[in-house]
């Protein structure tokens, strides 16, 4: 698999903000709840609702291209859209947007020419195998893919046991290491693609929920990766630009969660709502947690390049109460639908397992509390 090079970024042909959230809604009710039982129980990939999400501009309006805005609020409060139905497909569609913000944030012009214009329209669908990088960069685990300075580009070796959104056709992003040599300890950021030299896509766990993410692992054995590839060489003065992005961008799967548990419990009022009542938690205490929770994050997304530690620590705590607030929102919408959640068919016991994903997928809840501690900040 080769990228065509072209020398210079056309403008994206940026959508209205309002009408990228109100196709996002029409896509949501009318493609995306019919298949939200067969994603969960029969792993069944949404592929054409990941593409009209695409084409009504769900992973645009964040990217830092010629023609964008810079308006991480948009995609985040699109896959939020999703994420109140399916947690499964906002994660998916938070692997499109990260996938488009590397690429863009990248001085790879010719990448985003490319291949940047396809992901950012969801013509191109793919992922993000960053899961070790990042934790490898704080300290949790050592880099899986190594990296071979070869005539041309790199060869890489190792493997990542899970990436998703991804297939042989698609296109996804990882960082490697050069282990020995004059440039060891080096690393490397580039894109993948899924039937490219030398990589091989394994199907191996099934998940509690999420099935239907495309999860792959990825097997890189002396895959060559050509120059045209890479996405930054090496990436040290690239990371600090993307990661706040990384994390806040997650925020839309969290307040999907959110959002679809507390309309769960509400649903139930009428009926239940003499005996719920005397729960601890109500839907108002939640909408009130959330809407503190997104002012926090619209206000952290005007800054995305902030490279400062009291910035950082702003993202990480938030991300922290994203996963908390998912977890708890949906323990609570158990606990208001009561049996008819446990059913199998029933939502409730579907969005408990999948919102444990929020506090689990990188950075998880331990990592995020591991970087306050190491950043001498309270959780
Ligand atoms: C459904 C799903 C989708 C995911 N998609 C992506 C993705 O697109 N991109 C990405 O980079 N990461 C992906 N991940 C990984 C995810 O981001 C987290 O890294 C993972 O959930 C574990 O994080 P943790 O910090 O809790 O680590 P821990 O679970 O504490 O430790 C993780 C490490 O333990 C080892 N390990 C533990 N259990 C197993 C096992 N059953 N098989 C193999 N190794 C194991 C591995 O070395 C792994 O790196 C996905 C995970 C899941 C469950």
């Amino acid at each position: 698999m080769s990228l065509d090079l072209a020398p210079l970024v056309p403008p994206l042909d940026m959508p209205d903000a309002d009408q990228v959230l109100t196709d996002a809604d029409r896509i949501a009710a009318s493609d995306l709840v019919p298949l939200v039982r067969a994603i969960d129980a029969d792993g069944l990939y949404p592929e054409a609702v990941m593409r009209s999400f695409g084409t009504a501009g769900a992973y645009q309006r964040h990217l830092p291209a010629p023609g964008g805005v810079l308006d991480l609020e948009t995609t985040i409060t699109a896959m939020a859209r999703a994420g109140r139905e399916c947690l499964s497909t906002a994660f998916c569609m938070w692997c499109q947007s990260a996938l488009g913000w590397y690429i863009f944030n990248s001085d790879n012009t010719a990448l985003q020419a490319s291949l940047g214009a396809d992901v950012a329209t969801g013509k191109v669908l793919g992922g993000t195998g960053l899961s070790n990088p990042m934790k490898t960069l704080f300290g949790i685990e050592q880099m899986k893919l190594k990296a071979t300075p070869v005539e041309g580009g790199y060869t890489l070796r190792g493997t990542l046991p899970w990436v998703s959104n991804i297939s042989e056709d698609a296109w996804f992003a990882v960082i490697s290491e050069i282990p020995e040599g004059p440039r060891a300890g080096e690393r490397i950021m580039m894109v993948l693609h899924g039937r490219g030299d030398g990589v091989k896509l394994v199907s191996n766990d099934h998940f509690v929920a999420l099935e239907g993410t495309r999860t792959y692992g990825v097997q890189c054995r002396d895959a060559f990766v050509p120059d045209a590839q890479i996405i930054a060489d090496p990436i040290n003065a690239y990371v600090p630009k993307i990661r706040a992005g990384f994390i806040l961008l997650q925020s839309g799967m969290a307040f999907g969660m959110i959002e679809g548990c507390i309309a769960l419990m509400e649903q139930v009022r009428g009926q239940l709502g003499h005996v719920n009542q005397h729960l601890p938690d109500q839907p108002e205490d939640f909408r009130e947690k959330l809407e503190g929770l997104k002012a926090e994050v619209f206000e952290l997304c005007k800054t995305p390049y902030d490279t400062s530690d009291a910035y950082f620590i702003r993202v990480i705590k938030a991300r922290l109460a994203a996963g908390d607030l998912s977890v708890a929102a949906a323990h609570n919408a158990m606990l208001h639908q009561g049996a008819r959640g446990y059913v199998t068919h029933g939502a409730a016991q579907r969005r408990l397992r999948e919102s444990y994903f929020v506090a689990i997928v990188t950075p998880a809840t331990k990592q995020l509390r591991k970087m306050l501690a190491d950043m001498g900040a309270s959780a």
